[in-house]
Parts: C-alpha cells; structure tokens; sequence
C-alpha cells in the first residue's frame, strides 16, 4: 500500500519568534483580559525572564500561580483551576517548558469542566471549549507550545497520561532563543532527544510515499544529529535558535500529517518518569532502541531509509541504522538502557509491566501490531 492517508489540517498557533518577541505580548494578549501567568519552579525568577515579561505587561490586570512541577501533577493543577474560577480569570499565559505548556491548557479546559478534571485527561469528557492560551517557551523540546497535546501525571495512581485538547491549542506562542542561555545542559540534551523521538512517532513506521513528510522529518532529524554533533556550541544564538525551531517543527504536527504514526515509545516510557521521576528525553532513550529491535521487521524499510538519509550511511541494515542513532543518543549523554539512569531495582521491569497493566496500555496496537506478549520484551529488554 502506498498512499498518504487523508487529512485535515489547522495549526492556528501564531509563532512569534526572535530576541525581542517578549514586547509583542501586549499586541498578543485580547486589550481587556485578566489574564493568569502561569509559571514553574522559579526557573523565571532567576534568569530574568519574569521580569522582561513582568515588563512588557505593565498596566496589565495580571494575577500569577507558580509552582507548576515538571511532569505536572493534577493536584498542583487543580489548585491553578481554583484561582482562575476565584479570580475570573479570562486568558492563561504559560512561562516555561512543556511542563507548563501542558498545564496551561489542562486548566484552560478544567476551569470551564463542572465535573472531575481528571475526566478530561483520561478521555472520559472531550472539552468543546476552554479559555484562550498563550505560551512563552523557556525550554525547546516537546512542541506543546503550538499543538493541541498535554501529558498530566496523577500521583495517587502514578499515572502519567497523554491527552488531547484541540480548544486549548495555544493562540500563540512567543519563542525567544535567548532565554536558554539559563537552561541546565542536559534539559538541552533532553530537548534534542524528545525532539528527535518525536519526530521518529511520525516516521519510524512504514513508507507511504510521502515525499514531502519524510524529506521534512528527515531535514529536521539532520539538524537535531547535527545540534547534537555541535554541542559545545550551545550557548550560541544560531545554535539555540535551530534547537527552537526544530523543537517545534518536530511536533507542531505538520510532519504527521497523512502518514502512519507509533508513539508507542512514549506510550511506554511514560510509566519510568511516573515511577523513578527519570527526565521525560531520557526516558524515550531508554526505550525507544529496545522497541526499534523488537519491531525490526515491521519497521525496516523506514530504518534503512532512515540510516541512509538521517546517518549518512552507505546501504545500511536496519540494525546499523539503531546502532548510529545510540551513538548519536550516547553524544548526548542519554541512558540506553534503565540501568544506565542509575535504577538498579531487580525487580524494576516487572514494576514497569504491573504500570503499563494498571493504565491499560500493555496491548498497544498501531501499525507494529504492539501485543501484550511484545510489549513485555520491550520493557525486559530496556529495564532488565
Ligand atoms: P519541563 O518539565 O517543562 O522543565 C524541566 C526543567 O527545566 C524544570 O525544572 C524547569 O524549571 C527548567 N527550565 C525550563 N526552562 C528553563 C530555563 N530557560 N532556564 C533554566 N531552567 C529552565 O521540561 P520539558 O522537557 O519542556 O517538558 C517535559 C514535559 O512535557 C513532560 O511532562 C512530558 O511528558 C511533556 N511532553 C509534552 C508533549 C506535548 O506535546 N504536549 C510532548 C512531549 C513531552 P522551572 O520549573 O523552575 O521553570
Ligand atoms: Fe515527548
């Protein structure tokens, strides 16, 4: 079969992006809104991103929740759904990273939801509405500051949870490459590999013929590997604003359009940041090598092309094609394997399984056909 499946596609999101986009917020926000800013641990508090936008929103009716965690948890969440009912809050503006991003558009929905907001995460209620979202990227990774995607963890049950909410998709979001200058050097590590994995959701699977979607996911692969290759060069402006605009590019959706996708490594890896904490990057490292394996014959003309044209390699296997993307992954200081994130517990698959069980995602379908039985090699053979 080879023919891109039909499509519908609408990414409203205005990307402002460059050195001074924080004075564009006035003209970005509607004139009369009480508008919540929302915000992580601190990290703003300190690298004066806080008070660039505290700046550029003078006069403004603004009132602010931080505290929001990375890997948000609904708890946290819910009190920010509080306030905004208490304080009539009319628009949200996230500062920080997917984690916020994420949080952003849960509440934006959860504050409009009379009955449980774990509802909206698990699927049981599919908002039509929700109050309008804005995002200031601090952390170039995930993508969530222009798709409609938000991952919430509920720690009672440690269960971490992918949702869609296309009412919540942000109205824009300001991308200002100089406020990573601030950013540890493994959450930049962090942010290649998400990146990078999420582009491979969208491509790692089977040819369609899809020309464009795979020369796109290809050039943006190119760019992480090469990101990756030019580390030391971190803290330059051309280097952070590609890892900005290849974050984004990789899940803002125009890659998947048409085209199979898996996402079953991060269906999977969510269970070890929902147990050890392990950062969100490091897990897909872990698990995505054992996946490619186990699934090699399902997966193996995207491979092959995948080390010819991401890898440069001449004729390769499909195998040689997992092996460079490893090497690329160690580059970068990932963890291959549970072990190598420092978790030791002999029993540590079989915790990953019993999580996997409780959530409902040992059988996870896709174009791979991910049974019970394959998902449990995966997981040994990752967390062993
Ligand atoms: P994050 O959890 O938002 O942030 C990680 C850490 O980086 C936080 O401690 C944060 O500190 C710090 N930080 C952020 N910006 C900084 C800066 N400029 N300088 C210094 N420190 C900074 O990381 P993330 O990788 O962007 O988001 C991960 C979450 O997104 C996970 O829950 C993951 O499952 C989810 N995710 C969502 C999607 C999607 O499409 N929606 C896709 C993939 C993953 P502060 O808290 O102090 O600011
Ligand atoms: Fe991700």
């Amino acid at each position: 079969m080879s023919h891109l499946f039909a499509f519908d596609y609408h990414n409203p999101t205005r990307i402002v992006f460059g050195p001074d986009s924080f004075a564009q917020l006035p003209a970005l926000l509607p004139a009369e809104a009480r508008v919540l800013l929302l915000y992580g641990g601190g990290s703003i508090k300190k690298n004066g991103v806080y008070d660039g936008i505290r700046a550029a929103l003078a006069g403004r009716d603004v009132v602010e929740f931080g505290g929001v965690e990375a890997n948000p948890t609904l708890a946290t969440l819910n009190l920010a759904v509080d306030l905004v009912r208490r304080e009539k809050i009319g628009f949200i503006l996230g500062v920080g990273g997917g984690s916020v991003a994420d949080g952003a558009k849960y509440v934006a929905c959860a504050a409009l939801y009379d009955g449980d907001g774990w509802d909206i995460v698990i699927g049981k209620h599919q908002p039509q509405q929700a109050l309008p979202v804005g995002v200031v990227l601090t952390l170039p990774a995930t993508g969530s500051e222009s798709n409609a995607g938000s991952v919430v963890t509920n720690t009672a049950t440690q269960d971490k949870r992918a949702f869609f909410v296309p009412p919540a998709r942000p109205r824009f979001a300001v991308l200002n490459p100089a406020v990573m200058g601030s950013l540890p050097l493994r959450q930049l590590e962090n942010g290649i590999v998400d990146a990078f994995v999420h582009v491979c959701e969208q491509y790692l699977t089977y040819p369609v013929g899809a020309l464009v979607q795979d020369g796109y996911a290809e050039a943006v692969m190119k760019a992480l590997v090469k990101l990756g290759a030019t580390f030391d060069r971190h803290a330059e402006p051309d280097w952070q604003q590609n890892l900005m605009w290849a974050a984004n590019q990789a899940l803002c959706g125009v890659i998947g359009v048409g085209v199979p996708q898996d996402w079953a490594t991060h269906r999977i890896a969510v269970e070890l940041t929902a147990l050890w904490g392990i950062d969100h990057g490091r897990t897909l490292a872990i698990i995505q090598p054992a996946l490619l394996r186990e699934l090699i014959e399902y997966k193996r003309d995207k491979l092959e092309q995948f080390g010819r044209e991401v890898f440069g390699l001449n004729a390769p296997s499909a195998e040689d094609a997992i092996a460079a993307m490893e090497a690329f992954y160690r580059s970068v200081n990932m963890p291959l394997h549970l072990r190598d994130a420092g978790i030791n517990e002999a029993d540590a698959a079989d915790r990953v399984l019993a999580g996997l069980r409780a959530h409902g995602k040992m059988a996870l379908g896709g174009h791979a056909g991910i049974d019970e039985a394959k998902t449990e090699r995966i997981v040994r053979a990752a967390c062993a």
